[in-house]
């Protein structure tokens, strides 16, 4: 007889974990099911974002950055300290070790709610079966009433730029170099290419990033986008826009790039050389003939608002369906997926979910971008403040960048509010709560604000957009 189980998840990353967990808590029996493999072999829950994303990409961010901050500001601080020497391999060892407690964490995590944690692979039978392939091969199948794919993505690979994962690598591999490459190749000014590229130039690499697109970061409001790259040049990133690449070529122990641009065709020589031009679903060997879950044309796996696949109780969640791939985002799908199982009311609202690029100074933003609401015909203001006017920011040596919010002349609406600045992915946290609980403009003005804290920047940010802030001259 087979195992059963209320909840199969398959997939323990930042959507599957947090669903495993919730049905947990909701008192359902529940198995998560995950085959991710770290470089020496080791199953390791946690997906992607802890072992190969978001945990140990800000773990070198916030190292690079202390490095960048002690060649370059401490000074100012009246602070010498003489002749720095970089040890990179402690700089990874502690790494490796942020990701290690994080995902042990998970299992702790597991045990505490109840939650079956199962390595090997899963694949979905028809009849809400799961086949699992444990790590000595050996095949199990599981019946649940109820199954959540959480199976997520894998990097974009181009056809020109064979991957061999020494040279030409991926996100993951250029998290894990164990010397400082002179001189660094990047395809893509996306996220990863630029918090990757930022890593690298601060510990010294000479860093040229190749990206196809004329516009940059179009995701981004174009003001924060100027503000950033005009910041991005200064640190001496390279960044190549309108740069196609045709062919990469490992020579010896480089990489020869060739790309052409408005200028004509180039060759780039690099010793490495990173993909980093998005990520797609991830769904090999994940159904077998006949679930009848549905792919869209892109591989996605189809879901409706509530991630229904349309399959009677078969859910999908996270990166391998529509919408941002982003582990918050992924996480309340997995959190509401298992409390619409338990037969409790949850929903995600997709028009509030914040994102955060994590360079220096940081970007994020939560909402829609100025282009956006004029595209969308709505009157609208736009507050912003400077942190050059911030007594925090100036203490702290950070006094770059603005904040912006975008309100609607009508109702006072918040719409939008971006930030490139010191602490942006923390002062974000406040913005989505106003517009999560439909706060008005004047809402955010009336609310007292720390001082000297970054956060008056958002409090001065509102103000001005009805041309009454205190710190900041209303234009
Ligand atoms: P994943 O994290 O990819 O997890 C899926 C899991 O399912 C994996 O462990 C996989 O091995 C397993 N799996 C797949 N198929 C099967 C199967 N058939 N059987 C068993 N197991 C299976 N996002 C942010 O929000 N903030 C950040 O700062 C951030 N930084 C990032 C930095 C980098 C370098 C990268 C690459 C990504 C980053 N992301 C960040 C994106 C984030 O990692 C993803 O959005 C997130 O991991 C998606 O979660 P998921 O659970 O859907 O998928
Ligand atoms: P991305 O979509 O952010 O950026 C890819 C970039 O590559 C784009 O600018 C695109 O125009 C460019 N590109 C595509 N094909 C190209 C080509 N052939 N030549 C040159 N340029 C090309 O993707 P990413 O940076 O790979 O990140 C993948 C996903 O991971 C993103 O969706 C992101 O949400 C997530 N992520 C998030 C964070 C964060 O939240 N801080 C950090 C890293 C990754």
């Amino acid at each position: 007889m087979s195992e059963a189980y209320d909840v199969i998840v398959i997939g323990a990353g930042p959507a599957g974990y947090p669903a495993a967990i919730r049905a947990g808590q909701n008192k359902l029996k529940v198995a998560c099911v995950d085959e991710w493999k770290n470089f020496d072999g080791t199953y390791a829950f946690g997906g992607t974002c802890l072992n190969a994303g978001c945990i140990p990409s800000k773990a070198l961010l916030e190292s690079s950055e202390l490095w960048q901050r002690a060649k370059h500001e401490f000074s100012a601080h009246g602070i010498a300290i003489g002749d720095l020497t970089l040890d990179l391999p402690v700089m990874q060892k502690r790494r490796a070790s942020i990701v290690k407690t994080m995902t042990n964490g998970i299992t702790a995590l597991f045990k505490a709610n109840g939650v079956v944690g199962i390595q090997g692979h899963g694949r979905l039978l028809p009849g809400n079966r799961v086949l699992v392939t444990g790590a000595d091969g050996a095949e199990k199948t599981l019946q649940a009433v109820h199954v959540v794919l959480a199976s997520g993505s894998t990097p974009v690979r181009l056809k020109t730029v064979p991957h061999d994962g020494h040279y030409i690598v991926d996100s993951w591999n250029a998290l894990e170099f164990t010397e400082v490459p002179a001189r660094l190749g990047v395809i893509g000014a996306g996220v990863i290419g630029l918090e990757l590229g930022s890593v690298w130039r601060r510990l010294g690499s000479e860093v040229t990033v190749l990206e196809a697109m004329e516009q940059f970061l179009p995701i981004v409001d174009a003001a924060i986008a100027k503000e950033a790259q005009r910041h991005f040049n200064k640190q001496g990133l390279d960044i190549k826009l309108g740069a196609k690449v045709s062919a990469a070529t490992v020579a010896g122990n480089a990489v020869d790039v060739r790309y052409s641009d408005a200028q004509g065709e180039h060759t780039l020589q690099v010793d490495k050389l990173v993909v980093a031009v998005g990520r797609r679903p991830f769904t090999e060997g994940l159904l077998a003939d006949g679930t009848g879950v549905r792919l869209d044309e892109r591989g996605f796996i189809e879901v409706d608002e509530h991630c229904r696949t349309g399959v009677p109780n078969v859910w999908a969640v996270g990166d391998v369906v529509r919408g941002p791939m982003l582990a918050h985002k992924g996480k309340e799908e997995g959190v509401m997926v298992a409390d619409l199982i338990a037969g409790h009311f949850a929903e995600v609202n997709y028009r509030v979910i914040p994102s955060v690029i994590y360079t220096a100074p940081e970007i994020a933003w939560v909402g829609q971008t100025e282009q956006q609401v004029k595209a969308g015909g709505r009157a609208y203001k736009v507050g912003t403040f400077p942190f050059a006017a911030s007594g925090r920011a100036r203490a702290m040596e950070a006094a770059q960048g603005f904040a912006k919010i975008i309100s609607a002349t009508d109702d006072d609406e918040v719409l939008g509010v971006h930030v490139i600045g010191p602490m942006a992915g923390e002062l974000i946290g406040e913005a989505v709560l106003a517009m999560e609980y439909s706060a008005s403009t004047e809402d955010i003005q009336r609310t007292i604000h720390a001082h000297p804290t970054l956060s008056e920047a958002l409090h001065e940010a509102a103000l001005a957009a009805d041309k009454r802030a205190i710190d900041g001259i209303n234009r």
